[in-house]
């Protein structure tokens, strides 16, 4: 398999990497061996006036190591691989001429690494131009010389930032940072890189910091902190990265290239480093994974009925998208608060740069909200965001069924109401689906699809590939109350919400599950999401669940005296500006004094693995990987121990 080609273009020469049969370019053995041979062979012209580096692929640059091979490899086999690439970007580095990376598309992992060899680096503006280090995520650090090149490219804090972040930048991010030199329309791209040659090869800069240990002990200590207070130390990746990159941003780089082969070569086989890299594995099956054979078919349109937290949340992602969207309420303070809130996204993210000023204008335009029946037979699909009362749905799709084409899709965002409940008012059921997406809709990147038994295949496949085509990712789940998510989560909340009630320290019940991993505490998380919802999905569970499931009676005291977690200002914790603390009206609920049992973390965990283990059993998703990789990006569960039923079988708390 060819993986480079080189033209020479008058005095200076183009390197091309195009891997055959491959919509990327990664790094494999077979790939480094022959970048290493042609960059041989290069060495031998010194009458080159340089070397341009750029990718035939469309929207990728160079995607990193081939992770399927990374993962395979242990010991020797993979300290073969880490010098080889290490060994093959310093022949880059030390070319007798000026290189410079020409990049557009995605530029990540070793791809990154190669760049920061090269003397110079030119980025295109397009979204697809994304540059960065993201190996700490997965459990394992930059060591194709990237931890060591990067601080004395851009300076420690930056580099830290971005190595221990597992950050992957936008082109102008990347340039703010010194990452890249220029940034410039696609198609000025190679135009721009050649006005590089003429620069000569980079003088390192020098940075006051890297050369003092007094600094570089400072900030290590800052960076160690804060990485401390992210991670509780629960992920060694990004603490031996850090380790790294103080040790070696000074002094000769091969002695930086050392520590990082040794610290891949401690990593690698680590079980956090294999779940971390499994559940990279699934994300990727998710993206592409076929649920169905049927054909899935194009989404235009839309409508979002319902225009409260989740409607406002769920119009603003379509329209981003591109999705012009009707947005139905009864109630005009409702839609225009809505709008006020869909308006304030946009707001935040053209001051993030994720959209120009005229690309938000035109995203906002895209929504039409309306507070009187309008047509809705030019929609494709229509998503149900309204109360969650099952009479007020019923109301609601019993209508849609009739102002709508035969074959628009029909979906419910409900939280946990059994879905089967609304086919009976739906005209051509086999189009009711539903799409429970995540509170907020713009940061949780799951959407549970749920299946009816009415369901059709294309309605499922339609529904896929739209969630997909919204930069979502969908795990398909059976209609059952709460789905799967909050099925699994419910447990767990309530049995920390019954252990506080018995006379628990709530700091003490967090804490334990924030130790475990999780990124919040329950009774903090049930403050967040509000008593009343929670309750009311509590409620849900119980009557579909009674022999196990239950609302505890601690919570409707509160919801009675008002007390429905951060948005009323109290809950189980009081919420003042930015103080939290234990409320005292909560504390006085309590029924007990029973101290939360030494093993609480292992208690409440084990709420969710033994419901998780039901809805597998159950069928309420195909996989255990599904279950997994649903409960990380739904809830958060802790990466590192890979989700609900892995944790269960192989990490003990
Ligand atoms: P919300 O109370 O904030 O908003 C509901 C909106 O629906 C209100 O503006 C109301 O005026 C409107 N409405 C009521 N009846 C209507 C009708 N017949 N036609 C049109 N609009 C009508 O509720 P929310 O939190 O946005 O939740 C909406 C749905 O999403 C619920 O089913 C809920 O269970 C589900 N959900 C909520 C969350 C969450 O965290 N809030 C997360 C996932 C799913």
């Amino acid at each position: 398999m060819n993986h480079l080609h080189f033209q020479l273009n008058g005095t200076h020469g183009v390197l091309t990497f195009d891997r055959e049969g491959s919509s990327a370019n990664l790094f494999d053995r077979p790939a480094l061996v022959e970048l290493n041979d042609k960059l041989d062979a290069l060495s031998a012209h010194p009458e080159l006036t340089g070397l341009i580096l750029r990718s035939a692929k469309p929207s990728i640059f160079i995607a990193g190591a081939d992770l399927n091979v990374l993962s395979s490899l242990q010991g020797d086999e993979l300290r073969d691989l880490i010098e080889l690439g290490q060994a093959t970007f310093q022949k880059l580095a030390r070319l007798p001429y000026v290189t410079i990376a020409a990049i557009h598309g995605a530029c990540v992992g070793g791809g990154c690494e190669l760049a920061l060899a090269c003397d110079w680096r030119v980025a295109s503006d397009a979204s697809a131009t994304k540059i960065g280090l993201p190996e700490t995520n997965l459990g394992i650090l930059p060591a194709w010389g990237g931890t060591t090149r990067l601080p004395r490219l851009i300076g420690l804090p930056a580099a830290l930032s971005i190595i221990l972040g597992g950050k992957v930048l936008a082109a102008g991010a990347a340039k703010a940072k010194g990452l890249v030199d220029a940034v410039v329309p696609r198609e000025n791209l190679e135009a721009h890189a050649l006005t590089f040659l003429g620069r000569g090869k980079r003088r390192p800069k020098s940075f006051f910091h890297l050369h003092n240990p007094l600094s570089v002990a400072i900030i290590g200590a800052k960076a160690r902190a804060s990485l401390r207070a992210k991670t509780r130390g629960l992920y060694p990746g990004p603490e031996a990265a850090l380790d790294v990159a103080l040790a070696s941003c000074s002094g000769p780089l091969e002695e930086g290239f050392r520590r990082e082969r040794e610290a891949i070569l401690k990593l690698a086989p680590r079980p956090e480093t294999r779940q971390l890299l499994r559940l990279f594995f699934l994300q990727e099956r998710a993206k592409k994974h076929r649920v169905v054979s049927a054909e899935p078919r194009k989404i235009d349109r839309c409508a979002v009925i319902g225009s409260g937290v989740m409607g406002a949340g769920i119009a603003y992602w379509l329209s981003t998208r591109g999705h012009d969207v009707i947005l139905r309420d009864l109630d005009d303070d409702a839609l225009a608060r809505c709008m006020k809130s869909i308006a304030k996204n946009y707001d935040e993210s053209r001051s993030r740069r994720i959209f120009t000023p005229t690309a938000a204008a035109r995203g906002l335009d895209r929504i039409h909200p309306s507070a009187v029946a309008v047509p809705l037979d030019r929609c494709d699909l229509v998503i149900e965001a309204a109360v969650e009362r099952l009479d007020i749905k019923q109301k609601v799709f019993a209508e849609l069924s009739s102002r709508t084409r035969p074959d628009t899709i029909l979906a419910t965002n409900t939280s946990a109401l059994p879905i089967h409940e609304l086919t009976g008012v739906v005209r051509n059921p086999e189009r009711l689906v539903g799409l429970h997406f995540f509170n907020p809709v713009h940061r949780m990147p799951l959407v549970e699809v749920v299946r009816t038994t009415t369901t059709s295949d294309a309605t499922l496949a339609t529904a896929v590939a739209f969630v997909r085509s919204l930069g979502k990712l969908p795990v398909v789940v059976r209609d059952s109350p709460g789905f799967l998510v909050n099925r699994i989560l419910m447990p767990y909340l309530v049995e920390a919400a019954k252990i506080f009630e018995r006379g628990g320290d709530p700091k003490v019940i967090d804490d334990a599950m924030l130790d475990f991993g999780m990124p919040m505490g329950p009774l903090r998380l049930l403050d967040e999401v509000g008593l009343d919802v929670s309750a009311h999905v509590a409620r849900t569970l119980a009557d579909a669940f009674p022999d196990r499931m239950g609302v505890p009676g601690l919570l409707a005291k509160l919801i009675e005296q008002g007390q429905l977690g951060r948005k009323s200002g109290a809950g189980f914790y009081t919420y003042n500006h930015n103080e939290t603390a234990p409320n005292p009206a909560a504390l006085a609920l309590r029924t007990g004094s029973e101290p939360a049992p030494a093993d609480v973390a292992a208690q409440l965990a084990h709420a969710m693995s033994e419901e998780a283990r039901l809805c597998l059993d159950e069928g309420i998703a195909e996989t255990a990987d599904d279950i997994d990789l649903a409960m990380v990006l739904g809830t958060g569960y802790a990466p590192f121990r890979g989700g609900p039923l892995q944790n269960e079988l192989k990490h003990p708390v």
